[in-house]
């Protein structure tokens, strides 16, 4: 850039411009580029509710950049509500729940809990509530082989193949009748 090109003004008056276009421009703002210019773009899918939009997540070097709604998506045509369009803060909000938290009952606090214990109460409880509450037989002998002591509510983002193994697991491993999806509502 020559030394008269350096002052907006001067390069208006010297290109007999109006000043709305690029001889406005400073040489910091030529130099501004989107923050994920160069980033790699991954489809997902909006984890808030059933609609299930589709959504731009851009990621650089392992860092989430910005997540946009998806232009090629049929359900949103590239728009997010307010939700969607903050879900980035699921993972860099700085107050964003990290650990497991477990208020056991009667507790008034709540307590950190390590993720493997936490698995471990889980299936323990799912196993024992099922032993005590399955039913074998009907009042005629008829083959029941359920408990309707538990039930399963499954998220919109799980895909077909989540939702083979959710429904072979808990209706023909653990008898669960209850079984549905959010995306269905
Ligand atoms: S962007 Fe909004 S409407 Fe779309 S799936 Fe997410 S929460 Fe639902």
């Amino acid at each position: 850039m020559g030394f008269f090109d350096r002052w907006p003004l001067l390069r208006q008056l010297r290109r007999r411009a109006d000043g709305n276009g690029l001889e406005a421009a400073s040489a910091r703002t030529r130099e501004l580029a989107p923050r994920t210019k160069g980033a790699e773009v991954t489809r997902s899918i909006c984890p808030y509710c059933a609609v299930g939009c589709g959504q731009l997540v851009h990621h650089r070097d392992g860092e989430l950049l910005a997540i946009e709604g998806d232009p090629e998506s049929p359900i949103n045509a590239g728009t997010l509500c307010p939700k969607g369009a903050a879900s980035h803060q699921l993972l860099t909000h700085e107050r964003r729940l990290t650990r497991v938290r477990y208020r056991p009952p009667g507790a008034t606090r709540w307590q950190d809990l390590d993720l493997d214990r936490a698995l471990d109460m889980i299936a323990d409880r799912v196993w024992e509530t099922r032993a005590r509450t399955f039913v074998a037989t009907d009042e005629d002998g008829r083959r029941l082989n359920h408990t309707t002591a538990i039930a399963h509510l499954g998220g919109a983002t799980l895909d077909n193949e989540e939702n083979y193994l959710i429904r072979k697991l808990f209706t023909g491993g653990l008898g669960m009748v209850a079984v549905s999806n959010q995306a269905r509502i």
